[in-house]
């Protein structure tokens, strides 16, 4: 334990406090925001938010960003886009960040908690195709209802745990089987690609977050990727309260958001994007080294799946028992290491403990056993020659 410590220690070259996660802002970050502040237009006009949604599709290949105020407004578009209505219900997984269920709440639906696969952390599949089996049907409409409660279970919405991606051609085969919508939670995973497809382009939408701890920031801010043009003109309306474009007329044609991703924060976000290629290569070969260390050991290192070519936002052991992973919490923070257990499953927290759910085994093991390592990016060329 003490050498995973001195391990990190010496990775990152410091005898400080060393952070899960932390920004860095090697490139034009000052200028560009500074730009902003001298030409007065810090909020919801200027360049920077089209250069930041045309960047993001450049390196996604989606057909449309649009960029929006956070990760989880992204998110309450998407599922806003998708139709979900009060009382729909929304396959998800229990191991997530808070913010995939909170928009559901809101919205009135409900989300359905199945299992995640131990190879992607993220949802299973097969442990969604098995729940679908039991308790779902698709209806003359070609609806896809719940046997029991008669609800629309309208989405499917996994989540690529890490930045690693889930396995999306085998879920969009149980979409088409079972009528649903395949919305992603790519919040964590700008940079991940699915077999040389960049994750949440294989969905109808998805939600990237560039919130302080993502693999880039603005501070805070998200993208809602659209898989058709349509849509995605749609949904940049919809973020932008549905105002219809008038020199000097307000007219909205419908209930819209204030959505929108201010100038200021794009950008940030426009010069953090000059350097996303490097913070990949330094996160990838940062979990090399985690990886190389963790083979002498009993933790088991998490590795991207073979399908995929992962950003690793986050790095993660496997401890072998409870008891091991409490040790090393609490030696690691204590020395100023910080690690964190993954988030508590969602039917745990109050809002959800009586959301319907299938088996959850594997997402209780990966809870009990799984510690995250900080992962920020740094230069280890250069103390590792
Ligand atoms: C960060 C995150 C979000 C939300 O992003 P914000 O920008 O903080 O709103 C949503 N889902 C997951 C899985 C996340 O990690």
């Amino acid at each position: 334990m003490y050498s995973l410590i001195e391990f990190i220690r010496e990775t990152y070259q410091t005898n400080k406090f060393i952070p899960l996660h932390a920004p860095t802002f090697p490139g034009n970050e000052q200028t560009y925001v500074a730009e902003t502040i001298e030409s007065t237009f810090v909020s919801s006009v200027g360049r920077f938010v089209n250069e930041f949604e045309r960047k993001i599709e450049d390196f996604t290949k989606s057909p449309k960003a649009v960029a929006t105020s956070s990760g989880t407004s992204a998110l309450h578009t998407a599922l806003y886009m998708a139709g979900v209505k009060s009382g729909d219900l929304v396959i998800t997984q229990a191991l997530t960040f808070v913010a995939t269920c909170n928009t559901l709440y809101h919205m009135g639906a409900e989300p359905v908690f199945v299992d995640v696969s131990t190879r992607s952390l993220g949802l299973s599949p097969i442990a969604v195709q098995a729940y679908l089996e039991e308790y779902a049907v698709v209806d003359e409409l070609g609806l896809c209802t719940h046997k029991e409660t008669g609800q629309i279970i309208k989405a499917i919405m996994p989540m690529h745990t890490f930045g690693h991606p889930v396995e999306l051609d085998e879920l969009k085969l149980i979409c088409q089987q079972w009528n649903l919508i395949l919305i992603e939670d790519a919040a964590e995973s700008l940079g991940s690609f699915y077999k040389n497809k960049h994750t949440g382009t294989l969905g109808e939408f998805a939600a990237l977050s560039f919130n302080g701890n993502k693999i880039i920031t603005t501070g805070g801010g998200g993208i809602l990727l659209a898989n058709d043009i349509v849509n995605g003109d749609r949904a940049k309306h919809i973020t932008t309260t549905a105002k219809v474009s008038h020199p000097y007329e307000f007219y909205h044609d419908e209930a819209g958001f204030n959505y929108r991703m201010p100038n200021l924060n794009a950008a940030l976000g426009c010069a953090q994007m000059e350097s996303l290629p490097l913070f990949i290569e330094q996160k990838r070969a940062l979990a090399k080294h985690y990886q190389t260390f963790f083979e002498k050991s009993d933790l088991e290192f998490v590795t991207e799946p073979d399908y995929a070519t992962s950003n690793y936002w986050l790095n993660a052991v496997i401890c072998p028992d409870l008891r091991y992973r409490n040790e090393i919490l609490k030696a690691t923070n204590d020395a100023g290491v910080m690690t964190r257990p993954v988030w508590q499953l969602m039917h745990r927290l109050p809002m959800f403990k009586d959301a319907m759910r299938g088996p959850l085994t594997n997402s209780e093991l990966i809870e009990s056993h799984l510690i995250n390592l900080p992962s920020f990016p740094t230069n280890l060329e250069s103390t590792y020659a």
